[in-house]
């Protein structure tokens, strides 16, 4: 599918994900996301099938809007309960941002990129990891944080 072009002047990204935790490896990507979009709209995936599930999610929307209040109108956060590539082309995207740390990750991400361009006509744009953060996903923080490890220099300062 190709959709026609242009269709804002305002040029905004929706950076999907589950952020559970947001990390600075996340951080990296949406300021960088910044230089490149007039906004990034964060889109926290929830599961409508899992009721405490969509609560959490929006409690966690809540925090992070809070986190990022300093970038303020060029970010929102949102919860998302469905595909995201259509709702984010309802919001009136030009694209969808994501990061990549490896090759691995690149192989999902080029997939899911197919797929989005695909049963939206929404591109997506995929920016590097930074050397820095290339090794923090939410899953190893969850982990060090399940064993009490303290996480707070893996997510950025306010988010608690
Ligand atoms: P998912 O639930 O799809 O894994 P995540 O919340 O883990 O989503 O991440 C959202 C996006 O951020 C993905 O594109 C992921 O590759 C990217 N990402 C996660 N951690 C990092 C990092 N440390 N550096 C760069 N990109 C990252």
């Amino acid at each position: 599918m190709t959709r026609k072009f242009p269709e804002t002047k305002e040029r905004i990204a929706v950076f999907a994900g589950s952020f559970n935790p947001f990390t600075l490896g996340h951080l990296s990507i949406l300021r960088r996301g910044l230089t490149i979009f007039d906004k990034v709209i964060i889109m926290i995936g929830r599961n409508i099938n899992k009721p405490d599930e969509a609560e959490e999610a929006s409690a966690r929307a809540a925090l992070l809007s809070r986190t990022l209040a300093d970038f303020g109108d060029r970010v929102e956060v949102r919860t998302c309960d469905g595909l995201v590539a259509p709702e984010a082309v309802r919001l009136g995207a030009t694209a969808l941002l994501r990061g990549v740390r490896s090759v691995a990750d690149f192989e999902y991400e080029r997939n899911m990129a197919d797929v989005n361009r695909e049963i939206a006509g929404i591109e997506t744009v995929i920016l590097t990891a930074e050397p820095a953060y290339g090794a923090i996903s939410s899953s190893v923080v969850r982990e060090l944080e399940s064993y009490g490890y303290d996480i707070s220099g893996f997510i950025p300062p306010q988010n608690k």
